[in-house]
């Protein structure tokens, strides 16, 4: 059947997209899957985050705009066992350069087709918009996962998501679905994390039952170009993501 391709998305920036879509990736990976990561914001965070950082990378840019073959945009990770198809500064540009094209929302679905025998999973970490470049990937997916900040507001400009991911699937991709909402930066000591993580829950059923800790360890990881399955191995926050990639699996139908 080919790869399950899942979204990260949420407009709204600092919420723990990337770090989730780097995470989880690599905890898929640990598990024996093959994963392929998708860097689709222009800046470039996840790419940087895995410690893969040449100047100007044949990536996702190359892929949706150069009509460049995948195989061709695809590296190795080496510290992280991992496939990435990198993002640089110019994909700030394809947003743009996108709305003349012909079949515009369907760019990055195309250029994936031809990966996706290779791969168990393809994992794409959005910009923080709802623009055509998150419409691509919601297109070209089989599931959103949407990160939400234990912070105050969380659920603000979630029925905004909500309503494009609709319209994606009302008018381009009727397979798409949501896998779930992970909640992300929780600090157990403040009694606003456990509301809005009890908010959350209360309002949206697929909200995934691991909880991503706030961690120093996770916001240090990726300035040493590391995930935090090497920036900290057997730590709380590999044990979060590597429970959340056990639930990922299972709501996919994959065995445990
Ligand atoms: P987004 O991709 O949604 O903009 P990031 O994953 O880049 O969000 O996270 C925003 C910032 O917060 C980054 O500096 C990241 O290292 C940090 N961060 C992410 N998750 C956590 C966490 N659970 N605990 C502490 N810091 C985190
Ligand atoms: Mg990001």
């Amino acid at each position: 059947m080919g790869a399950r391709i899942v979204t990260f998305a949420n407009q709204k920036g600092g919420v723990g997209k990337t770090t989730t879509a780097v995470s989880l990736s690599v905890a898929l990976g640990r598990r024996g899957q093959r994963v392929l990561l998708v860097d689709l914001d222009p800046q470039a965070n996840a790419t940087s985050a895995v410690g893969f950082q040449p100047d100007e990378p044949t990536g996702t840019y190359d892929a949706i705009l150069g009509e460049i073959p995948i195989a061709d945009c695809i590296s190795p990770v080496e510290n992280e066992y991992l496939h990435l198809v990198p993002s640089h500064t110019a994909l700030a540009g394809a947003e743009v350069e996108l709305v003349p094209a012909m079949a515009r929302e369907r760019k990055l679905s195309a250029a994936l087709a031809d990966a996706r025998n290779d791969y168990d999973w393809i994992l794409i970490d959005c910009p923080p918009s709802l623009g055509l470049l998150t419409i691509n990937a919601l297109t070209a997916s089989d599931f959103v996962i949407v990160p939400v900040q234990c912070e105050y507001m969380a659920l603000e400009g979630l029925s905004h998501l909500m309503e494009t991911l609709n319209l994606v699937r009302d008018n381009l991709n009727t397979s798409l679905n949501i896998l779930g909402v992970v909640l992300t930066m929780y600090d157990g000591r403040t009694r606003l994390s456990q509301q809005v993580a009890d908010e959350v829950r209360d309002h949206i059923e697929t909200t995934f039952n691991t909880i991503i800790p706030r961690a120093v360890r996770l916001s240090e990881a990726p300035s040493h170009g590391m995930s935090i399955f090497r920036y900290d191995p057997g730590g709380r926050s590999a044990i979060a993501y590597d429970n959340l990639a056990a639930e990922v699996l299972e709501r996919a139908g994959v065995a445990v």
